[in-house]
């Protein structure tokens, strides 16, 4: 009997080594890895030069606790506000903590305005963590259920619809931001349109809301840029990150700026291990390499073409409902649950992914190269032609 927690159903499979976009499971087995640990490893599997800097950094300091300044802490925070166009860094350990930050961010902004019970506008499909607060930011039942009742605060509405935005604005005078992932991750790959995220910056602007773009799945030059609000000319109040910020190395982010920038003052919030020198000297160094080895134009390439060549190669095959995708975050929707896709994977020697049941979700590292995006492809694809051949549903059934 395992002595692990029963939190996740996994897959039957353990990994020893890897190296840029490949892993090797304990029977000496590779896989192509198009996951990344779930947009995690920014800079692939064992880099060598963040694991120089981490080697190095775990040998000088480890954890001195925020009782002190960082070094390493305030060097990336330059380098976060350099590349963001944001102010400040609050640093944690997860992409949940980096939203419960904002979320705090958001009611003290809104008590300092005189707002007694601060609400904020969150999305339909959305999903910002599993701590309370998040989960009931996550616009996801399967989240919530068994832990109600839920943190009180938050308005849903249907992602990219802004007159359900406006409605709420000229309904509900609690609301103190609204929270957006640009693109939804859990949610099934789903792309708010560039157009949407500048209305929301405006009606932010109107009513004095905060606008709040958790990037922590989306974020971190999987895009093509930094981050994807800057592909729609807008700069936000708030911008949770995690996942890919450490290539491996648990660190969270709560960027904020203008007026959301100075509303935390000492004794409002805290984290023990949050920003160790550890921690940001490893993002500091996936952020600089990403720079030095031009991984974001990598990912708009690389991203591009994987997505192309799916929309080629799953053209007109039946049970394929929508591919889409921005940069190195790429969903192929079907028209039926293929969860069982990510065992036949594996089997195969391919790392992915199925999220919403029935979306096949690829997040590969950002150097991947264009000869693995063709094995990628090249693996994947028959893998959910013969799937989809296999399965007639009821409804292409009736249909043919
Ligand atoms: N926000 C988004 C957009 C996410 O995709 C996730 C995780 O998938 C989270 C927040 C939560 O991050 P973590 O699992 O690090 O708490």
């Amino acid at each position: 009997m395992s002595h692990v927690m029963n939190t996740y159903s996994r897959l039957p499979v353990s990994f020893t080594h890897g190296e840029g976009v490949w892993v090797w499971d304990d029977a000496g087995r590779r896989y192509l890895d198009a996951l990344a640990g779930i947009a995690v490893n920014t800079l692939g599997h064992a880099h060598p030069k963040l694991v120089r800097v981490v080697a190095e950094q775990a040998g000088r300091l480890i954890h001195v606790s925020n009782l002190y300044r960082i070094a390493e802490q305030e060097k990336l925070a330059d380098k976060l506000a350099s590349i963001s166009g944001m102010d400040n860094v609050f640093f944690c350990n997860s992409g949940c903590e980096a939203n419960e930050a904002a979320i705090k961010i958001a009611r003290l902004h809104g008590h300092n305005k005189g707002v007694e019970a601060p609400a904020i506008v969150v999305m339909d499909k959305a999903f910002h963590g599993r701590t309370l607060a998040t989960l009931s930011a996550t616009g996801n039942r399967k989240v919530q259920k068994g832990f109600e009742p839920l943190v009180p605060g938050f308005v849903r509405v249907p992602f990219n619809d802004i007159e359900a935005v406006r409605k709420v604005a000229a309904a509900n005078r609690n609301i103190v931001a609204v929270l957006v992932e640009p693109i939804q991750g859990e949610g099934g790959i789903n792309i708010s349109s560039l157009q949407y995220l500048r209305e929301l910056r405006e009606v932010c602007d109107r009513h004095g809301w905060l606008l709040m773009v958790d990037e922590v799945q989306c974020g971190l030059g999987r895009s093509g840029r930094w981050f994807v609000y800057q592909h729609a000319g807008v700069l936000p109040d708030v911008m949770p990150l995690a996942k890919g910020l450490g290539s491996g190395l648990p660190i969270g982010a709560c960027l904020a700026r203008g007026a959301a920038a100075q509303v935390f003052e000492p004794g409002n919030h805290g984290s023990t291990f949050g920003g160790n020198p550890l921690a940001c000297a490893a993002a500091l160094a996936t952020l600089n390499i990403v720079e030095e080895e031009g991984l974001l134009e990598n990912a708009a390439r690389m991203g591009a073409l994987l997505l192309s060549g799916l929309r080629e190669q799953l053209a007109g095959v039946t049970g394929v409902a929508e591919i889409r995708g921005h940069g190195l975050m790429i969903g192929v929707e079907l028209d039926r649950p293929c969860g069982v896709l990510a065992t036949r994977a594996l089997e195969r020697g391919l790392l992915i992914n199925v999220t919403m049941d029935n979306v096949v979700r690829l997040l590969p590292a950002l150097v991947i190269s264009e000869a693995e995006v063709r094995q990628l492809l090249s693996g994947l694809v028959p893998l959910i032609r013969d799937f989809l051949a296999e399965q007639p549903t009821a409804a292409s059934a009736a249909r043919a």
